[in-house]
Order: C-alpha cells, then sequence, then structure tokens
C-alpha cells in the first residue's frame, strides 16, 4: 500500500514538471505563431520547408525559410516590435531583425542591393524602406524593406532569408508561415471591400 501512494506521488510530480509547466511556455509561443503575417507582401513568392536542408555543399545545416519573390518585392515585419539590429555583413548582406518583445526576434535577411543597370549599386537604401535604427518602433505589416540577393546570395535568385528565433534560438516555424501565407493569400484574391465595388 505505501509503496503504491509513493508511486503516485512520483507519478503526479512528473505529470506536473513535465505536462503543466511547459505547456504554459508552449502556449505562448504558439499564440505569437499564430498570428504572424507572411513577410513578403508579393502574391508570386515561393516557398517550401527548407528547414536544415543542406547547404554550402553539405557543410551547414539552413536554418530559416528562403522565401523566393520577385526583386524589389515589398518585406514587411510579421508582428510588431522594435528594431534589434540593421546591418550589412558580408555573408548577410543587408539585413534587418525585429524583437517583438516577448523572448522572440524576427530576422530578414538578404535585402536587395540592386539598382536597375547596376548590380550591387544600390547601398542601404536600396534595401531597407526607411533609415531604421535600432529602438525603433514597427508596426505589424509595416514595409521594411525589400527583396534582393545581397551577401553571399549574390549568385541565386532573390529570395528573403526568414528566420525566428526564440530566446535565441532558430526554431523551424514553417508550419505557421505557411497558414500565414494561406490566410494572405486568401486577404489578396477575395479583398473585403469587394462587394461594395461590385453593388457600384
Ligand atoms: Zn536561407
Amino acid at each position: 500500500m505505501r509503496k503504491s501512494k509513493k508511486y503516485i506521488i512520483i507519478f503526479l510530480a512528473t505529470f506536473l514538471a513535465f505536462s503543466v509547466i511547459p505547456e504554459k511556455v508552449e502556449a505562448r509561443h504558439l499564440d505569437f505563431l499564430d498570428e504572424i503575417k507572411f513577410p513578403v507582401d508579393n502574391i508570386k513568392s515561393h516557398f517550401y520547408d527548407d528547414w536544415k536542408e543542406r547547404r554550402g555543399g553539405g557543410s551547414r545545416l539552413h536554418e530559416g525559410l528562403d522565401v523566393r519573390a520577385p526583386k524589389g518585392a515589398k518585406i514587411v515585419a510579421v508582428a510588431e516590435g522594435i528594431i534589434n539590429t540593421v546591418a550589412f555583413s558580408e555573408s548577410s548582406g543587408y539585413y534587418i531583425a525585429i524583437d517583438h518583445m516577448n523572448g522572440w526576434l524576427s530576422l530578414y535577411v538578404h535585402l536587395n542591393d540592386d539598382v536597375i543597370g547596376d548590380d550591387n549599386a544600390g547601398g542601404s537604401a536600396a534595401a531597407f524602406a526607411k533609415e531604421y535604427k535600432r529602438g525603433d518602433r514597427v508596426q505589424r505589416g509595416e514595409v521594411i524593406g525589400f527583396v534582393g540577393n545581397s551577401g553571399n546570395a549574390e549568385r541565386t535568385v532573390p529570395h528573403l532569408h526568414f528566420e525566428l528565433k526564440y530566446l535565441g534560438n532558430s526554431q523551424d516555424v514553417y508550419e505557421y508561415i505557411l497558414k500565414a501565407w494561406n490566410s494572405y493569400e486568401k486577404s489578396k484574391l477575395f479583398p473585403k471591400n469587394t462587394m461594395s465595388l461590385l453593388i457600384y
């Protein structure tokens, strides 16, 4: 009898430790991801689940999602937040990061650096929607930059390398981006004011 009671206590303690507490954290993750906006405002966007795909001849694993879109397509903030980084590096090219103040950080990489007729001559003005600085507030859906292929993506088709980090670690969020894309597509194809246009 005493032995079985002991097992029940162990079972309950394990149940509490592994289900109740992590579920709360998990719910917070999901709330944010459920409401993210698709990061590119262009119906011609294309992507597939390329999380952890082998890149660089197999030397590294891809952490993020590549969204192919026409050069210059608008990149939008997936949620509100504050600018964490606006920078250029040889590998990432022009990139911008938004801190969503809840543990999540969104990262937008390989922004445009070209102008018509002159590859790479665009500079930061061709990459970002305005001269952002660290600490600037951005709204969900605000245009922050433009699709391109700067950095080590120079020889690839224009695409946005998009990443969502939770507490500094990149997460596999393909399902949520797919969901955001599905709702984006619907709103573009069937705008809310279609009916009023038909009545006139
Ligand atoms: Zn990528």
